[in-house]
């Protein structure tokens, strides 16, 4: 692939230009008017994500909530109605206070509430994450999705937390959303997204709010990130192996530890049988060390005395990232809204890495946990 670094594209005769104007001739046939709507690099990541997702078509944008804010703006005019799970991605929360679209939250594994939260003839979208952050609850994509169409509502899913593992256009949602700057860039070097769905959403060049609200990717970065996107499942993999591994010892060690790979997770058995087989049960984990106060020493050892992994925010890179969500990717919901979606003062979010064997690893977190103290809050008493 080639990178073309081109705002705009010449025609050799100008009635070319009042055909693609029409949309008889489009990307599809090669024909590019000007690179906001499309063009040939991004449009290139664009047909690597829809394969990722199987969707017909993919659209790269610039950030994930731009992608995000662009779906929504798309599928609901002024008026229009949102069901959203309460666990979402924090800054989500915003779109409902700037145009009059509302939004009603619900606890998306109560299958009653989302339904009932659903008005007919009213409710433009049902939005949810297929692996929450930060509390990693799996909503069950094949019912959910039949719920809000049962009621005429679109399925808009955003599947950042489990690229590979699930693959929610082929369990039922219309469209599905990821964040490029996590698992799928893998550098945490890039902010990037896409949208994947159906062509006639995503591909309106008079209406579209893609084409319109100007979200889109540059074509140099388009370039760099397709040329990730043919390891990402070995990435996502490792990431997947090491998160359960970790898990299970932790377990083991007493340490009270989320994650929807071990039998006990609420939702473990939900998603066996909607994974794709042979990745795992994704790349994340956290652990509830009861406040905040209290999480701070623990990932101060695991960053500064064995180096274990790294305080930041994102997840998806190479090196092990830890933030305690309620004080960092959280912090704008008000304490009400943070007990609905679950999220605990002291839970710290662990993206996984896979540097290093995962031996030296796991023995660099031994090494963190040694040099304190046994912390009867951080261990449950056995
Ligand atoms: C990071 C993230 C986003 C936002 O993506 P950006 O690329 O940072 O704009 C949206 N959803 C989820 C689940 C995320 O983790």
């Amino acid at each position: 692939m080639s990178i073309e670094a081109s705002a705009t594209f010449t025609v050799m005769e100008p009635e070319t230009m009042r055909r693609m104007f029409t949309g008889e001739l489009g990307p599809d046939r090669d024909f590019f008017i000007y690179s906001r709507h499309f063009n040939p690099t991004v449009l290139n990541l664009g047909r690597q994500m829809a394969a990722l997702e199987g969707t017909e078509a993919a659209y790269c944008t610039a950030s994930g909530m731009a992608a995000i804010s662009s779906v929504m703006l798309q599928l609901c005019s002024s008026g229009g109605h949102v069901v959203a799970s309460a666990t979402l991605y924090g800054v989500t929360h915003f779109l409902p206070r700037i145009c009059n679209i509302t939004t009603t939250f619900v606890d998306i594994t109560d299958h009653e509430a989302v339904k009932n939260a659903i008005v007919q003839g009213r409710t433009n979208v049902l939005f949810f994450e297929s692996m929450s952050n930060p509390t990693l609850t799996v909503a069950n994509i094949p019912e959910l999705s039949k719920l809000a169409h049962d009621k005429g509502a679109m399925v808009v899913v955003d599947n950042t937390f489990s690229p590979m593992v699930l693959s929610p256009a082929r369990l039922g949602a219309d469209i599905v959303v990821h964040s490029i700057s996590k698992f799928i860039s893998g550098g945490a070097d890039v902010i990037a997204a896409a949208v994947c769905g159906p062509a006639s959403l995503l591909m309106d060049l008079h209406q579209g709010a893609l084409m319109l609200l100007g979200p889109t990717m540059n074509a140099k970065v388009a370039f760099e990130l397709s040329e990730r996107i043919p390891h990402l499942g070995l990435r996502m993999m490792e990431h997947c192996r090491r998160a359960l591994e970790y898990a299970t010892k932790m377990k083991k060690l007493g340490v009270r530890v989320v994650y929807p790979g071990l039998e006990d997770h609420p939702q473990h058995h939900l998603l066996k049988s909607m994974a794709n087989k042979g990745y795992g049960f994704g790349g994340l984990l956290c652990v509830d060390m009861e406040s905040e106060e209290k999480a701070n020493r623990p990932m101060h050892h695991l960053q500064n005395s064995s180096q274990f992994g790294l305080i930041a925010v994102s997840l998806g890179y190479y090196e092990t990232l830890m933030s305690c969500s309620g004080s960092s990717t959280s912090s704008e919901l008000n304490s009400e809204e943070k007990a609905l979606a679950g999220i605990l003062p002291g839970l710290v979010r662990m993206s996984i890495g896979y540097t290093g064997t995962l031996e030296q690893k796991w023995s660099q977190f031994e090494r963190a946990i040694s040099r304190m103290e046994v912390d009867s809050t951080l261990f449950s008493k056995n």
